[in-house]
């Protein structure tokens, strides 16, 4: 068991495994404002990595609809429901505005493993408390998630009482999930055969295929449900954030740093993927012209998914505008309303590193802003809005331009000939 500093839970922590952290780590931010769930992501994955017999059932990539959807079904609502049960009333955020290593306050409840030390499951102790998931519930992804509902109780019907386009009386946003390569990986902690390591030189959470004995605790524990046990090899396995892209070994890029492929493939631009720096304690180190670190530490427009679980994930979200907040903050914590504000109402800056989402699919390690004329000027909710025309400039992991792209996008003027032309 060591004791840990989680950044953000705000708070040190118990982990019930040997604190180690990686020089810099895989990190990446989903803008859920603009995904449209065409699943390229998920199939980009799947051809890559799960076309083999034994992973049917596997998506390592997933995209479900939220509230109503989840892969495996309900995954957090269960969890969310068993921490409520394993301290009632007290999974609570102390409301603090943000601070130097505090950026969302302190949760004062309880993290999946503080909570397991007096839980009990069906095999004895957890290291943090968990579910296995039964086969029914990994079976169907997506099912019924955007399914028009009939009136209460009668089968078989549409409720023609409902509301027509474009106005919805009810609300639901999709959520983008791979495995979050967490600081504190419950899989790994929970691994009895020490099967499970996080790798020294980008933080990538792996499952060691000869040592792993497919006893799936790693399943129970992660709190993501995002480890899957292959009934054919008899061994588990996850998400492997594509290493060998990410290690520089793609040949269509020649040879840099490439983003994984379910970043890569994004049709909605909703993705962007690289590394950011440790400390020995594992905080992140300031890296001000790093996107990641502007969008997570400086604009603090991206937020981390069910921080509360405690295991540090890498993921981060930009929350959607139009969900009740009270549902967003559960799901990423209080930081939800100032990202809201940040996202929609945004500064200079952050217009101009959004700008940066898929662009290439080189990682980018660095950029800079050179200034362009102010082209725009509005009111929004009562603020003053500018725009900029801006021209953030990418830079790869030796420091050379990867590319520029300007905040206003071109104006194209079809020529006379063509203007029939499609
Ligand atoms: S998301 Fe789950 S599988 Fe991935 S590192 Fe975290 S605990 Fe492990
Ligand atoms: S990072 Fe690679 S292995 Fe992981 S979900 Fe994305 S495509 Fe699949
Ligand atoms: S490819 Fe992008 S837009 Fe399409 S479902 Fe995946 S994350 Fe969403």
């Amino acid at each position: 068991m060591s004791q840990v500093y989680n950044w953000q839970l705000g708070r040190p922590m118990a982990y019930p495994y040997e604190e180690k952290h990686p020089a810099r780590q895989f990190a990446f931010v989903f803008n859920t404002n603009r995904c449209i769930a065409c699943q390229t992501c998920t199939m980009a994955c799947k051809s890559t990595w799960t076309f083999a017999k034994g992973q049917e059932y596997m998506w390592w990539n997933n995209v479900e609809t939220k509230p109503y959807g989840g892969y495996p079904q309900n995954w957090d609502v269960k969890l969310l429901s068993m921490m409520e049960e394993t301290n009632p009333g007290a999974q609570v955020w102390n409301g603090a505005p943000p601070e130097p290593g505090k950026p969302y306050g302190v949760f004062e409840g309880k993290t999946i493993f503080e909570a397991a030390e007096k839980r009990i499951g069906p095999e004895g102790g957890q290291v943090a408390v968990g579910y296995l998931p039964t086969e029914a519930e990994w079976r169907h992804p997506n099912f019924y998630e955007d399914t028009a509902v009939g009136p209460a109780g009668v089968r078989n019907q549409i409720n023609s009482a409902g509301s027509q386009l474009p106005e919805h009386k009810t609300w639901f946003f999709y959520l983008q999930r791979i495995c979050n390569h967490c600081t504190y990986p419950a899989c790994l902690a929970a691994c009895p055969r020490q099967a499970i390591y996080k790798r020294p030189e980008d933080g990538i959470v792996l499952i060691d295929q000869e040592r792993c004995r497919g006893y799936r605790k790693c399943m129970e524990a992660c709190p993501y449900k995002k480890p899957m046990y292959n009934g054919t090899t008899r061994v588990s396995e996850k998400c492997i954030g594509c290493f060998p892209r990410v290690e520089g070994k793609e040949p269509i890029t020649g040879g840099v740093p490439t983003e994984t492929r379910c970043m890569a493939s994004c049709v909605g631009q909703i993705r962007l993927q690289g590394f950011v720096n440790l400390g020995p304690d594992g905080r992140w180190v300031e890296d001000r012209k790093n996107p990641l670190y502007y969008l997570i530490h400086i604009a603090k427009v991206a937020l981390p998914l069910y921080p509360q679980f405690g295991t540090e994930p890498n993921g981060f979200y930009i929350p959607p505008r139009w969900a009740p907040r009270g549902y967003l903050r559960q799901m990423f914590g209080p930081g939800v309303d100032a990202a809201i504000d940040a996202y929609t109402i945004p500064d200079r800056e952050t217009l101009a590193v959004l700008q940066l989402f898929r662009r290439d699919q080189r990682i980018i390690f660095r950029y800079e802003i050179e200034p362009g004329e102010k082209v725009f000027e509005t009111t929004i909710r009562g603020r003053k809005f500018e725009l900029y025309n801006d021209t953030v400039i990418a830079f790869g992991h030796e420091g050379q331009e990867l590319f520029r792209v300007a905040v206003e996008e071109p104006f194209m003027v079809r020529p006379a000939q063509h203007a029939n032309s499609i």
